[in-house]
């Protein structure tokens, strides 16, 4: 991070200093929350929750090296004392993103933001020191420790914004406004607590409304093959940039195919010229998050072939997304199971076909959170879908949305023995552990709350 003095900390988040006998002393960094992550010269930022109150840390982190503590009272050591810790941390972030030299990206969207974030890192990252958001952290505390943790040599800052409701983006770009806005697709995630696709697209278009003008450098990154993404262009001043497969897009692909092993391949166009792209990353949706990329790397001054030859590169950066694990024995298992809704669930089957060409499939599914009304058509359609894409056997795991999507499979196929149904993780695991036969390609995916990453981890080193 930028060093700040304790006085620069008081001053920028309105607070007072407490048990400090010298306030030139500086943060040199890193700002964190988890007293397990302090280290010598760090800021400690004392969130009170549910279960653990950061303020009970004070003595601690200060003894292991924390310089002072963000804090809502004082605490006995040295303290910037703040009324609401989270505001203070946001003015802080402002603060040092407005001091940064850096170009700020931001990337919102219902599927693939963490995916297409690893991807614009690991692109613009090949150019010019990158800071990216890590994991998944999107929200109003993990989007300012990571803009935080920028540096003076930082040259791009790559942010993931999530939003669970009207107003979430508009806050975290407010934070750190970002002069490169993208906004990737607006599906089902969360319809649940938003009430609608359009309250969805409303409050994700958001992001193109906070940015500058295209005369200062603003620019919305847009997705052309998404109505509701592609019309967020009359919402913004800045420089409109379409991607996707679609004619009318600036950056798109041609020629896509899935390789024999299921990873995409196209050619890349832009407005400069054109590259081709195989993609070490599995899954047909990564088309649309490698074109995302591209345009915004394109606007960053990079090159049709630069830029193909780094996303031909990229790796994942982000556990459990298309994880594929080869086992010894000839089994293949594909972690999906970071998370599931009714988009990705469908891109993750298409890849599990193609990746299983001539070989037995099993899609390991649990429940799609978050869907609202929508639920139980949208399992219907998945377990459909299964039995379409002729994958061969369909394992439901947990409760009512698993029998839905066997249902589907039922209704779709008149499958019987070729889906089963059953109550939890383990139950999963057992099965599969005494029915996988060597060569089998194995999917797994749902909703995070599921948890059926044990499925796949505990099958992968099965072998
Ligand atoms: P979260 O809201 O949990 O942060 P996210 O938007 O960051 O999610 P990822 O973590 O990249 O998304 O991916 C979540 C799931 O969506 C993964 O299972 C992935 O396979 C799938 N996915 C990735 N990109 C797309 C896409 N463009 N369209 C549909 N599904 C996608
Ligand atoms: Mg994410």
């Amino acid at each position: 991070m930028i060093a700040l003095s304790l006085a620069e900390i008081a001053a920028v988040t309105g607070g007072q200093t407490h048990d400090i006998p010298d306030t030139s002393v500086q943060v040199t960094g890193p700002v964190v929350r988890d007293s397990r992550e302090v280290v010598p010269g760090a800021l400690f930022v004392a969130f009170s929750g549910e279960r653990v109150d950061g303020h009970d840390f004070a003595a601690s982190v200060v003894e292991a090296g924390a310089v002072a503590v963000l804090a809502t009272r004082p605490v006995g050591v040295p303290a910037v004392v703040v009324d609401d810790v989270q505001t203070a941390l946001g003015a802080l972030a402002r603060h040092v993103v407005e001091r940064l030299g850096a170009t700020l990206v931001a990337l919102t969207g219902s599927a693939g933001k963490t995916s297409t974030k690893d991807l614009i890192a690991q692109v613009l990252g090949g150019k010019a020191p990158t800071v990216f958001t890590p994991g998944s952290l999107n929200n109003e505390i993990g989007l300012p420790l990571t803009a935080l943790s920028a540096t003076e040599e930082t040259k791009f800052l790559v942010l993931e914004m999530g939003a669970r409701g009207i107003g979430h983006i508009r806050y975290l770009a407010e934070l750190t406004p970002p002069k490169v806005g993208l906004v990737l697709n607006v599906g089902s995630a969360h319809i649940g607590e938003f009430g609608g696709r359009e309250q969805i697209a409303q409050a994700k278009g958001e992001l193109v409304e906070s940015l500058p003008p295209a005369a200062d450098g603003g620019a919305a990154i847009l997705n052309a093959d998404d109505p509701l993404v592609r019309a967020m262009a009359s919402r913004t001043k800045a420089k409109v940039v379409l991607f996707g497969e679609s004619a009318e897009a600036d950056v798109r692909a041609e020629n896509v195919r899935l390789t024999d092993s299921g990873q995409p391949s196209f050619r890349l166009h832009t407005p400069s010229g054109a590259s081709d792209v195989t993609m070490r990353l599995y899954g047909e949706h990564h088309v649309s998050n490698a074109l995302a990329a591209a345009a915004v790397a394109h606007e960053l001054g990079m090159s049709a072939t630069e830029i193909a030859t780094a996303l031909s590169g990229a790796g994942t950066l982000s556990r459990w997304r298309m994880e594929v694990t080869e086992r010894p024995d000839g089994v293949t298992i594909v972690n999906d199971a970071y998370n599931a809704n009714p988009e990705s669930v469908r891109a993750a089957l298409r890849a599990l076909v193609a990746m299983g060409k001539g070989r037995r499939t099993w899609a390991v599914l649990g429940k799609m959170a978050e869907l609202g009304d929508e639920a139980l058509a949208e399992h219907d359609a998945v377990g459909r879908l299964a039995v379409r894409l002729n994958v061969s056997k369909l394992v439901a795991v947990g409760g009512i949305e698993a029998s839905w999507l066997q249902l589907g499979a039922y209704n779709e196929g008149s499958w019987g023995e070729e889906s089963v149904h059953v109550s939890d993780a383990q139950a999963a695991i057992d099965l599969l552990r005494k029915q996988l036969r060597p060569g089998d390609v194995v999917l797994v995916k749902a909703s995070r709350s599921v948890g059926l990453e044990r499925v796949a981890q505990t099958l992968a080193e099965a072998g």
